[in-house]
């Protein structure tokens, strides 16, 4: 096969980014040379998201753009992987002739195959089948290097069905990776100089491996702990229905385990959490945050919550704002309910009006800001641990975050990326913080 370049454009969450690096790298490995320029690119992949309705759209619209492409270049491939793929399939190739390839995520293992396949026969090809195990990790060597962090996928899919979601649809049921093969792959991200390994799945408390041994989430951060040098680990998303003793024990106990934990709770009124069939109660989620806050009193607590859920009231409303409250969250990912098609909660009546959502998020954020200032206030004056991961988006600063997770920008004329150093917060602000180097011994 003659010389080709490839261009990846990445939509959604940190699961698509992992997936993108692992297409990347097969690529590579395959021969292909990655390109920054989508008009030079002999194949286009758009690895996208399907979550809620307004990343899909900007998926719809990005289709529609990198079209015209096609049209000037008739010879180039280009296809869609990842979620929104998996859910529309054979339609996406009729909304978009100029598709050669449509790929869910659960496929991209074979992606060296199927485009030797495109390449020799020129067939369009929809690959959505969901029973395929995650792929074997691949190793591209000097991928990873220069990046102080990386992401580690434990397991694929999702049991849950929470009523309002799209994922075990477009991901398939869940699946954990072997031991072995994620332990070996955290490896290679550290002899490529990687220092921080956020571990992910949709739902990383329910990892399960039985092997000679049996292996759960803790025995596997466990051991991921003993890694020479790996510097910090985080992971991403826990549940909280299955977030155990033990595991909230491990904040106290595994000193490189980032003192941060997103525990989405979507909702902060019982029979909203009920109809979600989220498996918890504002209680309980309350007394989750208690127990973590007791086994690491500065531990930061981010979390998802949606408003608009069918049938939530202006008092179900009150009772999540009561809990934003209660809890004082870091920070929010805070999202309108919009109806995914083939969920449960997409059929349910009682759908709240779109200008009263807009209105509730709007309350909701501007309640946020005000805890997210306070919180950052608060630490003005203290000495925090940051790793240096580049520099400022606005320039001239190095970049790092704290191990609660918070930006932190400050000056330093030494190259210090991938160093663990001492920054004292000079300034809270809304979603950084503003700091200056301690003087190095
Ligand atoms: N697995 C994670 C969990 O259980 O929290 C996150 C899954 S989802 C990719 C990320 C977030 O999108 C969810 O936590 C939820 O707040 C939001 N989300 C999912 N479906 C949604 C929908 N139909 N409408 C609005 N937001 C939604
Ligand atoms: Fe979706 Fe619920 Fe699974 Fe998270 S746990 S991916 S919200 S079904």
């Amino acid at each position: 096969m003659p010389h080709k370049t490839f261009y990846i454009k990445t939509m959604g969450c940190q699961m698509n980014e992992y997936d993108s690096d692992f297409l990347a790298q097969s690529l590579i490995n395959d021969g292909f040379s990655p390109t920054n320029n989508d008009n030079d690119a002999d194949i286009i992949l758009i690895n996208t998201c399907t979550v809620r309705a307004k990343p899909e759209q900007k998926a719809f619209s990005l289709l529609g753009r990198m079209s015209d492409l096609k049209r000037k270049n008739p010879r180039l491939i280009m296809g869609v992987v990842g979620c929104l793929a998996q859910q529309k399939g054979h339609e996406l190739l009729e909304r978009f002739p100029q598709l050669d390839l449509v790929m869910g995520p659960r496929e991209i293992g074979r992606i060296k195959e199927i485009l030797g396949q495109i390449y020799a026969d020129g067939e369009k090809i929809v690959a959505t089948h969901l029973e395929p195990r995650p792929p074997h990790p691949v190793s591209c060597q000097g991928y990873f290097n220069g990046r102080v962090t990386g992401y580690l996928s434990i397991m694929e899919g999702c049991n849950n069905f929470c009523t309002y979601c799209i994922v075990p649809y477009v991901r398939g049921r869940e699946i954990s990776r072997s031991p072995e093969e994620i332990v070996n792959e955290a490896k290679n991200l550290i002899s490529e100089g990687v220092k921080e390994i956020t571990l992910l799945g949709q739902n990383v408390n329910s990892y399960r491996w039985e092997g000679m041994e049996k292996w759960n989430f803790v025995t596997l951060l466990r051991e991921i702990t003993k890694l020479d040098g790996l510097l910090r680990l985080r992971f991403t998303t826990s549940h909280p229905k299955d977030l155990s003793e033990e595991l909230i024990q491990c904040f106290g106990d595994l000193d490189k385990l980032c003192p941060h934990i997103h525990l989405p709770f979507q909702a902060g009124s019982n029979s909203v959490l009920d109809r979600m069939k989220r498996g918890y109660t504002r209680e309980r989620y309350i007394e989750l945050i208690d127990k973590l806050r007791a086994v690491r009193s500065d531990i930061a607590i981010t979390s998802d919550v949606m408003v608009g859920f069918p049938g939530e009231t202006e008092q179900d409303f009150h009772m999540t704002l009561n809990l934003i409250k209660r809890v004082q969250f870091d920070s929010l990912f805070s999202f309108k309910y919009s109806d995914r098609k083939g969920t449960v909660a997409a059929k349910m009546d009682d759908k709240v009006d779109e200008t009263d959502k807009s209105v509730r998020l709007s309350v909701l954020q501007n309640l946020q800001k005000k805890i997210s200032l306070k919180k950052n206030w608060a630490l003005e004056g203290k000495q925090l641990e940051v790793l240096v991961e580049g520099y400022s988006k606005k320039g001239g600063q190095i970049s790092g975050r704290t191990g609660s997770n918070k930006i932190m920008n400050f000056t330093s004329n030494n190259n210090l990326i991938g160093r663990l150093v001492v920054v004292t917060v000079n300034c809270g602000l809304l979603n950084s913080l503003q700091g200056e180097m301690a003087p190095e011994e």
